[in-house]
């Protein structure tokens, strides 16, 4: 890559990255009922988004997403890790039961220490089911907290629970936002998605952003360090992998530390009156 392809290529990236960072509250967008959100939403920078991450466990929740978390928390934001499951089944020595309990106190205090909230629907780790019971508990959850965004699981996932966390969510985000679902809270549509960059959930990835997450990365692995799986306990070194991918992504985007994300394509489509 020459010099005039690269300050072009980086241009770009800073481009996306601002794209993330200014605020989509939902409600102020003109956005169809239930429908997804497009590239059409108005920035509203004065104000940092609120997030959610939405994972079918809590490892994913916070070692994968948890950067794009911090970072909205950082910058004045609230931040939610929201578990579908506890991935109380993860440990080959620990019962379920007893690991369970490892795992919520683990995303707890990683969720105090980001100054963020857990919230959990708690289904057996390896049978998240793509119910209506489930859309309706997450459609609950982004009407009570109403994040302007929301990261998850890309559908590309070997991971069973991955993949129905993908397909609860969308639904989910289709219910919130429906007036004509009648729920203790009032609709609300989300302004943002983005899929998170996941060691699992890598068929068809593609990055279309790169967040510049510098000021929180030791934060944020000061956080995951409540968890024992982080240092690798049950077989994979989730703070070796996640760590390096931080600084491979930040060598790619021009800065210190980074996290790739993924837009829905609805989401990257823009209507404009001139090229
Ligand atoms: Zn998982």
């Amino acid at each position: 890559m020459d010099d005039s392809t690269r300050r072009r290529f980086l241009k770009d990236l800073s481009l996306g990255a601002a794209a993330f960072s200014a605020s989509a509250e939902g409600a102020q967008t003109n956005q169809m009922p239930g429908r997804p959100p497009s590239g059409d939403a108005p920035p509203q920078a004065s104000h940092p988004a609120n997030i959610m991450a939405i994972a079918a466990h809590p490892g994913d929740a916070f070692f994968a997403m948890g950067l794009a978390v911090a970072l909205q928390v950082h910058l004045g934001g609230q931040g939610v890790f929201l578990s579908l499951s506890l991935g109380e089944r993860g440990s080959a020595r620990i019962a379920p039961a007893q690991y369970g309990i490892l795992q919520r106190q683990a995303a707890e205090s990683a969720a105090q220490t980001l100054g963020a909230r857990a919230e959990f629907v708690t289904y057996p780790d390896g049978e998240i089911p793509v119910s209506e019971e489930a859309k309706f508990a997450v459609c609950d959850f982004i009407r009570q907290y109403r994040p302007g965004i929301i990261v998850t699981h890309w559908r590309g996932s070997w991971h069973k629970d991955h993949e129905a966390c993908y397909k609860i969510v969308n639904d989910a985000l289709f219910y919130a936002g429906l007036p004509a679902i009648d729920r203790k809270q009032p609709p609300y549509e989300v302004g943002k998605l983005f899929f998170a960059d996941n060691w699992e959930d890598a068929n068809g990835f593609t990055t279309d952003i790169y967040l510049d997450i510098t000021t929180v990365f030791e934060r944020w692995q000061e956080a995951c360090a409540a968890f024992p799986m982080w240092r690798g306990e049950n077989g994979f070194r989730y703070n070796d992998y996640y760590g390096s991918l931080a600084v491979t992504r930040g060598c790619l985007s021009g800065c210190k530390h980074a996290v790739a994300l993924m837009s829905p394509a609805e989401q990257l489509t823009r209507r404009v009156k001139t090229l």
